[in-house]
């Protein structure tokens, strides 16, 4: 069935959206967001962008993940004339925008490699007579001749480059086909761009402004707050007990578990299954059948969790995904960042959750060693990895620490992480710290975190006999101490910057400048007392998606939640583009008695009013309760 045709047996209502189209051309942006999407007011700089794009200015606009990017570019897309192509590298996503473009009434298409021929020719046909309004490319169709030929034949109304980040070569998703797209464009000088990313680290920006020739554009920079999520992070004692504990309140709801390895994957989905969960694994070396299956039934069903490598979620567009749970510390801040993003898209609660320890950093810090990558690159990346921990060890509000990191300022308290909840205690540990400090600089700062700690427990391992490190002052001072007490001290001193493994050093454990003021007694060192289990408390507040609706009406929820469901399989697509979550549950605070009444609901635009108002209104009434139906 082709895109055009999939809405043709919707019911009676539904015509051919080809047929029926109505021009938005020269409206007000505010009443296509109306009519078109059903949101009754611009979210933070849409409306700014979306204005200055339609006056034909390029812009570039820098907005974390679930922000609302799409519409900067849609609604001018929709209110300039002629063909807006929007780049985008990933197949999944092209997919799920034109399925949600086209539920929302709006000719779309896309053109990649998985195009068949018949579809590719009606759309490059509509194209040249300007008869569709939105067409999703790879970026690698800019290579091509016969496309760029195509662009120059047809009304081009704006040129919308998103995940514009992938042209950065420091990123981890660089994509070499983004540098063709800033060439390309820049041979229709009247043709205004807009470029969108979710990454905010100034070196991509100053990357993305060279590289897709964008000199002289208004930069529209959103704070990356993500207010609805709460995160709380864990040091790994038993995993497996640990994530059970975090998922527990969440059956249900759609999640994603990341892993490091691939085994771990497997390893976790399968115990996830055997707990229950609807779980399926999703990582780069299953078999592409397979891999498909698994990341449809995510994207299209409700209730199912995701355990994954970080290839999986990049152009995952699920707006109700209710938590990400790291199992391993993730590479660096940005990444986890961006990671953690794909949790609560539709501005609902969600929860980001991470348990990390020792044996995944040292793993971490292997993997960059041993990379093809050069010194200055490896230097760099150990550099975040570092940053990575500070976060985790942090006794600060969490999200201060990552959004001073990019560069914003925030009070801290923000009364929903770990942290703000259930403050950490801290313990002097300046006696602790120097221990370790003056076990590296006695061992001539060459070796790693294992044989420091040994040294200072006085372990009489193979490698602390060979070396005669029996005969330190510092060998064994730490012995009425367990070795976790020590792994966590080690793992502070290396967070709080007092010591590092510079590149070259092969993981050898240096006192830093600061490290040497803590040996010198001129600074103290606070170490975090462990918290020990995990508190599930800390979030389950924030757990319970229609926890707002009074009991009463969750059977009503449920039931929109049966026919959002039935009408999802009914047209192929998933149940979030008939309507998201937030529309049901304002749909049960208002209970629309007809098509106008229904028409006011949160994310009924023209298109889903007419076609599934009547469905929606059968079972909103059959729950009215002591009043006749209409
Ligand atoms: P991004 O691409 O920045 O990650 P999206 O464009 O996918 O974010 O938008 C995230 C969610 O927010 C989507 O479900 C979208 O429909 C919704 N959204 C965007 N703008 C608005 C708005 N002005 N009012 C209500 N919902 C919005
Ligand atoms: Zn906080």
């Amino acid at each position: 069935m082709g895109p055009l045709s999939r809405f043709s047996d919707a019911g009676a209502t539904a015509g051919n959206p080809a047929s029926r189209h109505e021009s938005f051309v020269g409206r007000d942006p505010a009443e296509i967001l109306s009519a078109v999407f059903g949101y009754k007011a611009f979210r933070g700089d849409q409306a700014g962008i979306v204005a200055h794009v339609i006056g034909g200015g390029d812009a570039l606009v820098l907005m974390p993940t679930g922000g609302g990017k799409s519409l900067c570019y849609q609604i001018p897309a929709l209110a300039r004339p002629g063909v807006t192509i929007v780049v985008s590298p990933l197949l999944s996503l092209m997919r799920n925008q034109v399925d949600e473009l086209e539920a929302a009434g709006v000719r779309a298409g896309a053109l990649n490699s998985q195009t068949d021929y018949a579809e590719a020719s009606r759309i490059t046909a509509a194209v040249r007579t300007g008869r569709i309004d939105l067409v999703y490319v790879a970026p690698e169709r800019f290579e091509v001749e016969s496309f760029q030929r195509l662009l120059g034949q047809a009304p081009i109304a704006l040129f919308a480059i998103d995940e514009a980040h992938c042209v950065s070569q420091w990123g981890h998703d660089f994509r070499p086909s983004y540098l063709e797209v800033g060439r390309v464009c820049a041979k229709f000088p009247s043709v205004p761009r807009i470029a969108l990313t979710g990454t905010a680290d100034p070196v991509t920006e100053r990357d993305m402004i060279e590289r897709l020739n964008l000199s002289g554009v208004r930069v529209f920079r959103t704070s990356f707050d993500r207010p609805n999520i709460a995160y709380s992070v864990v040091e790994k004692t038993d995993l497996r007990r640990q994530l059970l504990g975090f998922l527990a309140p969440r059956r249900g709801q759609n999640g994603i578990v990341y892993c490091l390895s691939r085994s771990k994957v497997e390893k976790i989905a399968e115990f996830l299954r055997a707990q229950g969960y609807d779980a399926v694994p999703y990582h780069a070396g299953l078999d592409s059948q397979i891999r498909r299956e698994n990341q449809d039934h995510f994207i299209r069903g409700d209730g199912v969790i995701a355990v994954a490598t970080v290839a999986f979620g990049m152009g995952i567009n699920k707006p109700d995904v209710r938590f990400v749970a790291h199992t391993d510390i993730p590479a660096n801040l940005e990444a986890y960042y961006q990671e953690t993003g794909r949790a609560g898209r539709d501005g609902l609660p969600a929860a980001a959750w991470m348990a990390y320890g020792s044996q995944d950093i040292l793993e971490r810090r292997r993997q960059i060693d041993e990379s093809q990558a050069d010194a200055a690159f490896k230097r760099i990346r150990h550099h975040r990895l570092q940053t990575m921990i500070g976060y985790a060890e942090t006794a600060q509000c969490r999200r201060a620490v990552v959004l001073r990191f990019f560069g914003e300022s925030h009070p801290g308290f923000c009364g929903q992480c770990d942290r703000c909840l259930h403050p950490a205690e801290k313990i002097d540990g300046t006696r602790e710290a120097q221990m370790l400090l003056s076990a590296s600089v006695r061992t001539c700062e060459r070796y790693g975190g294992g044989h420091l700690i040994d040294v200072v427990m006085g372990e009489r391992t193979k490698k602390i006999l060979e070396t005669r490190h029996t005969e330190l002052p510092t060998f064994g001072v730490g012995a009425d101490r367990p070795r976790e007490f020590w792994q966590r001290a080690l793992r502070q001193c290396i967070a709080l910057g007092l010591l590092w493994s510079p590149p070259g050093s092969h993981g050898g454990l240096v006192v830093t400048t600061e490290g040497r003021r803590v040996l010198r007694g001129e600074r103290k060192v606070e170490l975090i007392k462990p918290s020990g289990v995990t508190r599930p408390a800390a979030v389950s507040k924030m757990a319970d998606l229609a926890g707002d609706l009074p009991e009463g009406q969750k059977p009503l929820f449920e039931a929109l939640r049966v026919l959002r469901a039935a009408i999802a399989r009914e047209q192929s697509v998933p149940a979030y583009i008939i309507f998201p979550d937030r529309t049901l549950i304002d749909m049960v605070a208002r209970m629309p008695r007809n098509l106008t009444e229904f028409g006011a609901v949160i994310g009924v635009g023209e298109a889903k009013r007419v076609r599934y108002g009547v469905r929606f209104l059968e079972v909103l009434n059959q729950h009215r309760v002591g009043e006749a139906p209409d």
